[in-house]
């Protein structure tokens, strides 16, 4: 795919990296960060607007500027909008390929406008922002791209009925869409519920995480000026427990796409049934398995994949490999390997060279971390890596990647999400107990095995419990391949792919009696 990056100056041209603080902070004082709720194609006014708590940035603990937050009237104003976009035709009933050429459009201005883009995730939300233009920028326009395509590929159905009759089924839009993304991908979140949800022919009202939310308002205007409709695109500023609340009960909306915690997942699964019944996708965490089993190839390739999977993006990421189970037999060349890779991803400054790893999101977030390593290591965890807080930025939040090993199976650490950096490592005498190592547990993201025993794989893949099943190669994830968990992970709705595009539509069923022959 191409992609046309944007470059600035003190920006090395061949991969987008800042090569000084300087030039990254001299680019900083030009942006222009957005304050309000983006409805009907401009920002609201700030006036009376209460401010949410003010927000240090993880990378070095520097006030970020202040966000006004939805009223519950704006949030109403937002689900009016966009159901009277919708009842006027005003995107809907746009012929196929005009749509298609606003949502290539928005691809374009999410590319010519990367750079100030991911200055603000990257101060928002600590990810490198060498990372957020090489990945997260490019797969989300690649995302505008896949879905701006399909919109004039999908067809409509003929059913095979009685020849006095004529029945189709067709695709129409869910109505007004209600989208709640998280942090941790904050570009690549958005567009995996914007892109279906636009090229269905819905209108969306977005609620963002609150640190990752000055992009998707200015992602939001540039929308507008890639041709897309007032009140078609909405954006909320706001707390999860206000406005994000307020706006998935609201009786306006007609479905709702949920990406976060298991813990909000299952509230905003209440909360949307409130007033009405809704379709609603969650998206929610994981623990997930990966298993190292015999002739697993170039072993130190394989261990190489899941510190990548685990340690790049500080392991903010719901499918990260937290769990490796290792065939025993392979247990002492996979510690050396686990030594010497895992310390390659020591947290750096995210705002200059290329560093896989920087801050985590919130300044809380490493304490947390290091009290639950330190809790496991007290029940009898073994330190291999790591295992603690490190301060490559003065007033950041930053934490070492972390090898465990020795942790019992039943406690918080193996069982629950830590969004964070942090490896344990189980070791596994034949297949079944690996399988029985890897569905214990609640959630049923995604597992992975390395092996080349084609049984074995087979057999794993089978009896595994997740979404989403890697073999020999963790996050294989193409944006055709739909994505979505299982159990406490989600309720099997899929991101990504065709999947992804029939969540966001219904189906409505014609049927036209044809007159007699004369
Ligand atoms: P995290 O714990 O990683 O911050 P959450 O799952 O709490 O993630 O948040 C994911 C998204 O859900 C964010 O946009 C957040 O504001 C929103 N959110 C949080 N609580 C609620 C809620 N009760 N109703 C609707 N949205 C919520």
């Amino acid at each position: 795919m191409k992609h046309d990056l944007e470059r600035t100056p003190g920006m090395d041209a061949s991969d987008g990296t800042f090569d000084s603080v300087q030039a990254f902070e001299a680019q900083v004082q030009t942006l222009v960060w957005p304050q309000t709720s983006w409805i009907g194609n401009a920002f609201a006014d700030p006036a009376n607007a209460e401010l949410l708590p003010m927000r240090g940035s993880p990378v070095d603990g520097r006030t970020l500027p202040s966000l006004c937050a939805a009223s519950a009237g704006l949030v109403d104003e937002a689900v009016r909008g966009a159901r009277s976009a919708l009842e006027r035709g005003d995107w809907a009933q746009q012929p196929a390929s005009a749509r298609k050429r606003v949502l290539e459009r928005m691809a374009q201005q999410l590319e010519h406008h990367a750079t100030e883009l991911c200055l603000m995730d990257c101060l928002s939300m600590g990810k490198p922002f060498a990372r957020l233009m090489r990945q997260d920028a490019v797969k989300a326009a690649e995302c505008f791209r896949w879905f701006a395509e399909l919109i004039d590929k999908v067809e409509g159905e003929l059913s095979p009925a009685n020849p006095s009759r004529i029945g189709w089924v067709e695709r129409v839009p869910l109505g007004v869409v209600a989208a709640i993304t998280p942090w941790n991908y904050p570009l690549e979140n958005i567009a995996w519920k914007l892109a279906p949800a636009l090229a269905a022919g819905n209108s969306v009202v977005l609620k963002p995480a609150e640190q990752a939310t000055y992009s998707a308002l200015r992602f939001a205007q540039l929308a507008a000026r890639a041709g897309l409709p007032p009140h078609v695109l909405n954006v909320l500023v706001g707390t999860g427990e206000g406005v994000g609340q307020t706006l998935v009960e609201h009786p306006g909306v007609d479905a709702v796409f949920f990406t976060g915690s298991t813990a909000t997942g299952q509230r905003v699964c209440n909360s949307a049934s409130r007033h009405r019944i809704k379709p609603v996708s969650v998206e929610c965490g994981g623990k997930s398995p990966v298993v190292l089993w015999s002739g697993a190839g170039n072993l130190k390739q394989s261990v190489a994949e899941v510190c990548a999977r685990i340690f790049g993006n500080a392991g903010q990421t719901c499918n990260a490999p937290s769990r490796l189970i290792v065939a025993a037999a392979l247990v002492d060349e996979v510690r050396l390997y686990l030594d010497e890779l895992a310390s390659q991803y020591a947290p750096q400054d995210p705002r200059v060279g290329a560093p896989e790893h920087g801050a985590l999101c919130n300044v809380s977030d490493a304490a947390r971390i290091q009290s639950m390593v330190d809790t496991g290591v007290r029940a009898g965890a073994q330190i291999w890596v790591g295992g603690r807080c490190m301060q490559p930025v003065a007033g950041g939040a930053y934490f070492a990647p972390t090898v465990l090993a020795n942790v019992d199976p039943a406690s918080a650490l193996a069982q629950q999400e830590l969004f964070g950096p942090v490896l344990c490592v189980f070791t596994a005498q034949t297949l079944d107990d690996a399988i029985g190592l890897a569905n214990d547990s609640t959630y049923a993201l995604a597992a992975g095995i390395y092996t080349d025993h084609l049984p074995d794989a087979l057999e794993f893949q089978r009896r595994v419990h997740a979404g989403n099943v890697y073999i020999n190669g963790w996050g294989l994830d193409d944006i055709s391949v739909p994505f979505g968990g299982l159990g406490n992970s989600g309720n099997g709705a899929k991101d990504k792919g065709l999947r992804a595009y029939e969540k966001c539509c219904a189906t409505r069923s014609v049927t036209i009696r044809l007159p007699e022959r004369r």
